[in-house]
């Protein structure tokens, strides 16, 4: 009889997601008066449509793939060199970092790109996360067998460092007591939205070179930055050639999301012993992926025109303005809330010791708001709530005016 990969079933119940929909779903149906007042900022998906300028390179390359002379077959297994030069030039050359375009991976996306990178890894490996987190990190080391076993009252799994992001540490994590061999990182941040100065995040690149530790850098939201003293990649941190991959995605800087495109960074300097992890993640990447599509790498390089980055840098802007809103009008209520400066999330803390879930089911019905409770990204995470700036400005100003009334 075959046998299952039984780490599967140490995974805890139900998806955050399917929760939120089922609640709304059932709060629907028993007020359905109320059914097309309901304002979501609660997804962590875009609404904006794709830039024109990434429009039209798609259209131009689908006619490419119309005619045999331009026809593309399968992709080269790393990306093509048009994009792959592309981000090497315009992000990192252009931030002072040398980043070779043979040190770039292209995917489809960086959800994919960090579940697959544990491939690289040893099982035997600790990992480290942030607590809230984003849940992939964790649920992919558990389908690994990396995470050892699941405690429901401590809602913890037995073999993961967690580095507790609360208000008392300003939702930055400490390093670690125990030692890590994989440390997840993320900022921007989601869910908290928080960002760490770049002498901070160089403090966990020395700590990694000291302890031999390797950094996972997710920095889906790099896009979202707006204060100087913030790294746009990690990178620009000494030494971070040497114990760091970056995994970034052209989602939600340019509303990638359902284009997919994203790429992971993996610097030959890197290396465990004589092993460079680049050679390991090219073997991996050859073996179990084809590419990503010709005209989505096309869409992907129109990003980085002129017009592409004036165009989706305008959609940035209306997302953050989105945070803006939401930020000062949470302020004005009364509530504290953090985030929403170098990202598309703000991050509030539940009124009158409410739980995460209490306050979803207040919001959804006192102001038919939805939202994401903080605890469904970690035991950290109860007690806040997490909003998102992706909707539309009308319903980010309605839901908020909403909000506002309930103090
Ligand atoms: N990483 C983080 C931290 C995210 O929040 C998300 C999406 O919400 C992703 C990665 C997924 O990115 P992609 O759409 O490129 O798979």
């Amino acid at each position: 009889m075959f046998k299952i990969n039984d780490n599967y079933l140490k995974l805890p119940g139900s998806y955050l997601f399917s929760t939120i929909a089922k609640k709304v779903a059932a709060y629907k149906e028993a007020n359905p008066e109320k059914k097309d007042q309901i304002i979501s900022l609660g997804i962590g998906d875009v609404t904006l449509p794709l830039a024109p300028a990434v429009i039209a390179r798609l259209h131009s390359a689908v006619d490419e793939m119309a005619v045999k002379e331009t026809f593309k077959g399968y992709a080269p297994d790393l990306g093509y060199e048009f994009l792959r030069s592309a981000i090497a030039q315009h992000d990192y050359k252009a931030r002072g970092v040398d980043i070779a375009i043979d040190e770039i991976f292209i995917s489809d996306g960086a959800k994919s790109d960090s579940g697959n990178i544990g491939d690289i890894f040893s099982v035997d490996n600790r990992i480290a996360v942030c607590d809230p987190v984003y849940p992939v990190y964790v649920d992919t080391n558990v389908m690994a067998g990396r995470a050892g076993d699941y405690n429901p009252a401590t809602e913890r799994f037995s073999n993961v460092i967690y580095m507790p992001c609360t208000e008392e540490n300003g939702f930055a994590p400490e390093l670690p007591e125990e030692t890590p061999d994989i440390i997840y990182l993320c900022f921007p941040n989601n869910p908290t939205g928080a960002t760490i100065p770049k002498t901070e995040l160089q403090k966990w690149v020395d700590y990694a070179l000291e302890k031999g530790a390797v950094i996972i850098y997710d920095a889906a939201y790099e896009a979202y930055i707006s204060e100087d003293n913030v790294a746009h990649t990690i990178y620009e941190c000494d030494g971070a050639d040497r114990c760091a991959i970056e995994l970034r995605s052209f989602s939600k800087n340019a509303g990638f999301t359902g284009t997919r495109l994203g790429f992971t960074v993996i610097p030959k300097a890197l290396k465990c012993g004589d092993v460079t992890l680049n050679s390991l993640w090219a073997r991996r990447h050859g073996t179990k992926f084809n590419g990503a599509p010709y005209i989505i790498q096309q869409a992907g390089a129109a990003v980085y025109t002129p017009e592409g980055q004036a165009q989706t840098q305008e959609q940035i802007a209306y997302y953050m303005n989105n945070a803006k809103i939401i930020r000062e009008g949470l302020a004005a209520a009364g509530f504290s809330a953090s985030g929403g400066v170098n990202a598309p999330y703000i991050w509030l803390k539940t009124p009158d010791k409410m739980t995460s879930w209490e306050f979803f089911d207040y919001l959804l019905d006192k102001a038919n708001v939805v939202g994401t409770p903080g605890s469904g990204f970690g035991p950290s995470g109860e007690g806040y709530f997490r909003l998102t700036s992706f909707g539309s400005y009308e319903n980010t100003l309605e839901a908020v005016e909403r909000i506002k009334k309930l103090k």
